[in-house]
């Protein structure tokens, strides 16, 4: 029987954003749309262009990706042409492949927030999705409050979303904004919006205020809708958002759902879930839950006696779905599998080929753990990871050395009478038996380093002449007896490529240094500098 094709939106860049302490810079974004493009998700809303800066310039040129780009706005101004509606036109000038409008459709709202009539609303809704289609985007309407208007005044609520469809929106998108709707009633709902619009044009775009954003998603793909928007990890404002990080996989590994629906996430897309929700934990400076569904460090650990011999004679005792198959690995308190697995999957996911039982795997899988201890991570500092895997196995050039490094802060009047700290830094770095010495200025003490340690590498200078720092994170763990700082760079040279790297020392400069050397070292050795 074929099955029927199931849509994912996701919106972790937009609604996502919305979460209290997210604050996405346009790196971060570009970074996300990657994984999730590289996931196989229809659409990634992106952000919200017009609204602010780092949307505006995400939406300001095309973007090469697989996935439907998607710009998110607002239905137009009531008592306002959309010629005349400056937000309005800010998203249709937006390089978008698709464009969201979200327009109200719960009567209560367009009385007390809007303060206008019903039938204006109306009206607004049909003109702006008819202009998003006459712009030769594809146009998606957001049903705000659907639920909730529905249950107030079904026929005012249906007559919005029909109104969107009959304008021309490609897809219906039913929200449960507030997020109090229950699954039973979600079923209901959408049952009935399925007579006046078809499913294939119906999304769902729930929250998580009662704990059943997932149960809800999937009550209205039951009930006939084809689109389902969530977000990475269920980020989102208050309670989150429906969760893509276990609907994806409960889709694909549920018999139920699996042989009725398919996605573009294949089997083998599916295996970097885990990998896409811990990079977007570390952008966000976060821990990752450990006990989340699929993807959490928890979820399929086994710990005391029985549990554990009876998963190693047959997982299926006490795993409901094998962890591979969302590249999630298994943790038994008695052995090493789950390590060298997980040290495996990263081995091959940036091409270092080497058999399973080469011992230099189990000393690799050693020294990632004891550095994990004092609080290195790893996941999205694949540079550093590839750096250190390439030092155990093979053999990386020593390029140069770094003798010493002194950093001076000073903060004082200038000949103007400001308040002004500035930094400079002296690096010593032996480079092919020499010595050089080079000071750097900057506006703190790392910029400075960086400025210094790259004024003269010699022979290499030209490798890294291209290299620019472009966004660095510290993160204070306070896990031991000392807290210590972890700090996560990210570089890019002048094609584009991004490269993460990690350095961890309870002296931040220390930490900074650390990982700023990991970085010209992954491109010295990435970009085939000869060794000295
Ligand atoms: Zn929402």
């Amino acid at each position: 029987m074929a099955r029927e094709q199931l849509s994912l939106y996701d919106t972790t860049l937009r609604d996502g954003a919305q979460t209290h302490g997210v604050d996405f810079s346009l790196e971060d974004k570009l970074l996300i749309a990657e994984q999730l493009d590289g996931l196989g998700i229809d659409y990634v809303e992106a952000g919200y262009p017009g609204a602010n800066p780092t949307d505006t310039k995400l939406f300001g040129e095309k973007r090469k990706l697989g996935t439907k780009l998607t710009a998110f706005g607002m239905t137009k101004r009531p008592g306002r042409s959309i010629s005349n509606d400056p937000g309005f036109q800010a998203l249709l000038a937006a390089e978008a492949d698709a464009i969201c409008l979200v327009g109200k459709t719960w009567d209560f709202h367009v009385d007390v927030a809007l303060g206008i009539t019903l039938d204006e609303n109306l009206a607004g809704i049909k003109e702006s999705v008819a202009a998003v289609v006459a712009s030769g985007r594809e146009a998606l309407l957001d049903c705000e409050h659907f639920f909730d208007g529905y249950k107030a005044n079904p026929d005012y609520a249906l007559s919005c979303a029909k109104a969107g469809y009959e304008a021309g929106a490609r897809w219906v998108v039913l929200c449960d904004t507030n997020g109090g709707t229950l699954p039973e009633e979600i079923e209901a709902i959408v049952t009935e919006v399925v007579k006046q619009v078809p499913g294939d044009h119906l999304g769902i775009h729930v929250h998580n205020d009662t704990d059943n954003g997932v149960a809800n998603s999937l009550a209205a793909v039951r009930a006939g809708a084809r689109q389902i928007q969530g977000t990475l990890n269920g980020l989102g404002e208050r309670c989150g958002n429906a969760n893509l990080t276990s609907i994806i996989p409960t889709l694909m590994l549920k018999t139920d759902y699996a042989e009725r629906y398919e996605t573009k996430v294949t089997p083998q897309k599916l295996a970097t879930l885990t990998h896409a929700s811990r990079i977007l934990d570390e952008l966000l400076n976060r821990a990752p839950n450990r006990h989340a569904a699929y993807v959490g460090e928890s979820a399929f650990a086994h710990k005391g006696g029985i549990h554990v011999s009876a998963v190693q004679k047959d997982p299926r005792t006490y795993e409901h779905v094998p962890p591979d198959s969302v590249g999630n690995v298994r943790r038994l308190l008695i052995s090493d599998q789950g390590g060298r697995s997980n040290i495996m999957a990263q081995l091959e996911r940036i091409g270092i080929a080497v058999p399973k039982d080469d011992p230099r795997v189990a000393r690799l899988l050693e020294v990632v753990k004891e550095r994990e201890a004092v609080g290195y991570a790893y996941e999205a500092a694949e540079a550093s990871f590839e750096l250190l895997a390439r030092r155990l196995l093979g053999n990386v050039p020593q390029f140069f050395d770094v003798d010493s490094f002194r950093v001076m802060v000073e903060r004082r009047h200038n000949a103007l009478g400001e308040l002004v700290t500035i930094s400079e830094a002296t690096v010593k770095a032996r480079i092919n038996g020499e010595t050089v010495m080079s000071v750097g200025e900057g506006n703190g003490p790392v910029n400075a380093l960086d400025n210094a340690l790259r004024k003269d590498l010699g022979p290499y200078q030209c490798f890294i002449d291209d290299l620019k720092l472009v966004d660095y994170k510290v993160r204070i763990l306070t896990g031991g007896t000392d807290a210590v700082t972890r700090v996560l760079v990210e570089s890019r040279d002048g094609e584009g490529r991004r490269w993460f790297t990690v350095g961890v020392s309870p002296n931040i400069v220390d930490a900074s240094f650390e990982a700023l050397l990991d970085s010209i070292n992954y491109k010295l050795i990435r970009d085939g500098a000869p060794a000295p």
